[in-house]
């Protein structure tokens, strides 16, 4: 069963004035169906709701007046072609001057009485009005309303879209179903669909906008977490290579340490997954420093015990090494072979490593995209680990997959996100969650430093250094600079900082570094052969200096929250109290506000919690990479308890009604969904 106004057979050509040419043109918005065109929300309202007396007008906001044409339109040519028409209308307060340009058509006549819809404007003390609208007083059809502004383009006015919307409103009177459950209704109090569309395009009152908006969000949220919910359970019953359970505690016991106890929690719900005949889709979050690492070993040793193999995937060449003798250090001594697979590699060792792949032979194989280029082929790998997720596009985690055969997934971040946000991210994914750090750390001391402490922060610095720490400074270009001005001022501030502590060994690593030589620089601070590190990027996520004990963060202002308590998470990974000093010139009371709750706290998700609160989801994770769906009125910065509701509604009811048997309109809206989903995760 259809909702009659979805079925694009009977689309958008019914309605008044759509032909072909129209019809293209409202594809290009998006609209196919009437449905499309119902659910195509105004962005803002036009308030033709107050008619004022002419002698009361003000400058300023548009309103309305109703007064009676006083003169015959004077017509007039303006250089260029255009025209303009004058005249003049009186109501019983006062005259008012109307401008009319580049309308030849005008058709208005003197003597009659009508409703003009205008901004107020007054040059040398005369009232006028450019351009108003204006339609006949005896039958207003306008004013007195609300009227809806659409996104409009060129080619589509707004009359043309207001009136496609009133016909598709009329088309849907009396026959628009109600695809949500009738006790979700009844819980949430939600009005009738057919209400909601109504009083969202043509509202008589702000309070019918909120009443409509109450219902249309909860919709969206609802289908939105329906969908989510069924592709994770979809992606539960695909078959992944079933592997043999072998007790952890045999791997566990081969480590120079014990496993936290949320890293044991991990394992066991992963090695649930990989043993239990389908494929593993599981996310595992843990704040920097959790031990994330050790889970993927664990997975890893799990696969290899089955004579298979384990892929894992890092987003730099950097982590790739580091996850290679990370994993020596874990599976080493168990003679698990651990390869390397990065771009920059010698050809013949590539041709080495590509051939023992490809040949089968149980390992573990590191690398970076350069795992996803078509020359590899793993054909016996059963585990796909991707690290720092969020780095990863939907897409790379499919082409993975490809490679791989369909092999289990495990996607790690430490990139901490609210967990409504998890919901919309990863909610095709089953998550686990690093919520402890191994025993020993200190939490780091997170300091704000204004510029005029800076010479005493320096006498700090050396202090560390001599004490046997290394430090970390980052230091953004606040203005974009033209090329190679981003070396320049790193290089001008090390001068600086030289001069000011002349027995530092400092490093310089900038943007413009090729791969292989932020690996030597790397690598030589990870070796203990420089005091200071000063980066004008941000630094590799998931690096481990255990030595590092201090971050200075200059212009600190100029971060995300989420971004510098990923930045502290580079100290800290010692037995020594690390520090963290976030210089910053916030003169607002919001700046200071941020940066004081990374002083206040180290818990990665309650920092998440407030930056997404401070800054919206849009600039949560930067632009670019943010992957949030758009939705059509849902607002994540505000709606996220109303997300909350929604996904509680939508877990209870798949749960009792998987296929959503019991709701067929609600099924076809969540299928269309999940297309939607699935194409845009192909581009
Ligand atoms: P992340 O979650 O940031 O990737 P890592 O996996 O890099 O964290 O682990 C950080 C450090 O903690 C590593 O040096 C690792 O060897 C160490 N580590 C991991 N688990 C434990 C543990 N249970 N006890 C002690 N140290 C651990
Ligand atoms: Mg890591």
């Amino acid at each position: 069963m259809k909702n009659p106004s979805s079925d694009r057979e009977r689309s958008l050509k019914s309605l008044p004035g759509v032909g072909p040419q129209r019809l293209a043109q409202l594809n290009k918005l998006g609209l196919f169906s009437i449905e499309d065109l119902l659910r195509w929300f105004p962005r803002d309202y036009e308030d033709r709701r107050t008619i004022r007396p002419i002698a009361q007008l003000e400058e300023g906001a548009a309103v309305c007046v109703q007064a009676v044409v006083a003169d015959e339109p004077r017509k007039s040519r303006l250089p260029g072609g255009r025209t303009m028409a004058r005249c003049r209308v009186f109501d019983s307060t006062g005259m008012l001057q109307l401008t009319f340009f580049n309308q030849p058509y005008l058709k208005i006549e003197r003597g009659r009485e009508y409703i003009f819809f205008g901004k107020p404007e007054f040059t040398g003390g005369r009232r006028g009005m450019i351009n108003p609208v204006f339609e006949s007083a005896d039958d207003p059809k306008t004013a007195g309303k609300l009227l809806p502004i659409y996104r409009a383009t060129a080619e589509l006015s707004q009359n043309q879209l207001r009136k496609w919307t009133k016909a598709a409103l009329e088309l849907a009177r009396g026959r628009y179903l109600e695809p949500l459950p009738a006790d979700i209704v009844a819980k949430w109090q939600l009005c009738p669909p057919e209400e909601a569309f109504e009083a969202i395009h043509y509202p008589q009152d702000p309070e019918d906008v909120k009443k409509a908006q109450r219902r249309l969000i909860f919709e969206e949220l609802f289908v939105f977490c329906c969908a989510g919910q069924t592709l994770r359970g979809q992606g539960r019953k695909n078959p992944g290579p079933p592997l043999q359970y072998h007790d952890p505690e045999n791997f566990f016991r081969t480590l120079p340490f014990s496993p936290t106890n949320a890293q044991r929690r991990a394992v066991g719900q992963a090695f649930a997954d990989l043993c239990g005949g389908s494929r593993m889709n599981r996310l595992l979050q843990g704040d920097v420093g959790s031990g994330k690492t050790l889970v993927a070993a664990a997975c890893a040793w799990l696969a290899i015990q089955n004579g298979k193999q384990a892929v894992i995937m890092a987003p730099t060449e950097l982590l790739a090494r580091q996850h290679k003798a990370t994993l020596e250090k874990f599976l080493g001594n168990l003679d698990i072979p651990v390869q390397l697979l990065i771009s920059a590699m010698p050809a013949a060792e590539k041709r080495r490593v590509l051939a023992r792949a490809q040949s089968g032979e149980p390992q573990v194989l590191c690398g970076t995209h350069a795992l996803i280029q078509k020359d590899v082929e793993i054909p016996n790998a059963a585990l796909i680990v991707v690290d720092e997720q969020h780095r990863f596009g939907v897409a790379q985690r499919a082409a993975l997959n490809q490679k791989t055969d369909r092999g289990h997934l495990l996607a790690m971040s430490a990139t901490p996100i609210p967990r409504t946000l998890t919901l919309i991210l990863y909610g095709d994914l089953d998550v686990s969650v690093l919520d402890e750090l191994p025993p020993g750390r200190q939490p780091v001391m997170t300091r704000m430093v204004s510029e005029a402490k800076r010479q005493d922060m320096y006498g700090f610095l050396q202090k560390e250094i001599d004490a046997g720490g290394q430090a970390y400074i980052v230091c953004p270009l606040v203005e974009e600079g033209e090329e190679g001005s981003d070396k320049k001022a790193a290089t001008a501030y090390i001068d600086q900082l030289q001069q000011v502590l002349p027995r530092l060994r400092i490093g310089l690593m900038h943007g413009k570094l090729k791969p292989a030589e932020k690996e030597a620089v790397m690598g030589a601070f990870a070796a203990g052969d420089l005091d200071v590190l000063v980066s004008t990027t941000v630094i590799e996520v998931g690096v481990d200096v255990p030595r590092a004990t201090l971050m200075i963060v200059e212009n600190a202002d100029f971060f995300g929250l989420s971004q510098l308590h990923q930045l502290r998470g580079r100290v800290g990974r010692g037995q020594r109290q690390s520090y963290c000093f976030l210089m910053h010139q916030a003169k607002t009371e919001t700046a200071r506000e941020r940066l004081q709750t990374l002083c206040a706290t180290n818990d990665g998700f309650k920092i998440a919690e407030t930056d997404l609160r401070l800054r919206g989801p849009g600039d949560f994770f930067g632009k670019r990479q943010s992957g949030l769906p758009g939705f059509a009125i849902a607002d994540l910065a505000t709606d996220m308890n109303v997300l909350e509701a929604a996904q509680q509604s939508a877990q209870a009811l798949l749960k009792t009604d998987p296929k959503l048997e019991s709701a067929p309109l609600l099924a076809d809206r969540v299928a269309e969904v999940i297309q939607k989903t699935l194409a845009s995760s192909m581009n």
